[in-house]
């Protein structure tokens, strides 16, 4: 029986690889200087690279189901225990926040991202039909502790129905990409940077059948299709100069400092 996926494997470095062989060897030598950071839902249907035309080095991708953001929790700054590095194991003293938050990758690759990457950008990208927002309004799996826990991320994003249509799904869909939004601005590097105009947010709801983005525009407090969108951005939104711009290679233009 052929193993498919090595035959993949094989072909991207003899077919795909030296197509882009120069791209890769710059983006070793010079480092990554993604401006993005996409943190989208992990539905195999949403394809980052080619909703937004990035090719490699351009987005720090982060995906998880839904596409939540956990809450900051400053509480890690100072976590207990002797060696002051202890885990979270469940005990009584943590928050339920902590418990929320605790050693997850997707708080780690925000802090990554506008620290050290000094992205210019986030986005959040919710999709339609998104299995997450459906399990809002049902029952998990009894064995699925960590994805039920997972999912308080939307909780509040819930509308008060038993039985949700197609709308009021997709109505989840987008408040809950708001929710998002909302709780990255307690993230202080976040909010520092957003405030200093250095960084801007961006809710996108990606409707697969259509092929379409719709923006989240804070100041009319709706989902607008990007077709008929002023721009890519939730408020506050800055335009990104010349300087900005990346070449065809993927390499910024000038690296951020
Ligand atoms: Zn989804």
């Amino acid at each position: 029986m052929p193993d498919e996926l090595l035959e993949r494997l094989r072909e991207f470095q003899t077919d795909a690889f030296p197509l882009q062989r120069t791209l890769f060897r710059n983006l070793v030598d010079e480092g990554q200087h993604p401006l993005t950071l996409f943190i989208g839902c992990s539905d195999s249907r949403l394809v980052p690279y080619l909703l937004t035309g990035a090719g490699p080095g351009e987005l720090f991708l982060v995906r998880n189901v839904g596409a939540f953001v956990p809450p900051y929790d400053p509480e890690m700054d100072s976590p207990p225990g002797a060696d002051g590095a202890a885990p979270p194991r469940g005990d009584a003293k943590l928050g339920a926040a902590r418990r929320l938050a605790g050693f997850h990758g997707t708080a780690a690759a925000i802090e990554f991202a506008v620290l050290n990457l000094q992205v210019r950008r986030i986005i959040v990208c919710g999709h339609s039909h998104c299995g997450a927002i459906r399990a809002l309004y049902g029952e998990v799996p009894a064995a699925a502790q960590n994805l039920a826990r997972w999912l308080q991320l939307g909780r509040d994003a819930a509308l008060p129905v038993a039985e949700p249509g197609p709308e009021v799904l997709r109505r989840t869909e987008q408040r809950a990409i708001v929710l998002q939004l909302e709780r990255l601005m307690d993230y202080p590097m976040v909010r520092e940077q957003v405030e200093a105009r250095q960084l801007t947010l961006h809710g996108w709801h990606y409707v697969i059948e259509d092929g379409e983005v719709h923006v989240f525009d804070v100041d009319v407090g709706q989902f607008v299709p990007a077709s008929r969108a002023d721009n890519a951005g939730t408020g506050p939104y800055q335009r990104f100069t010349e300087a900005d711009a990346l070449d065809y290679s993927g390499v910024p233009l000038a690296a951020p400092p």
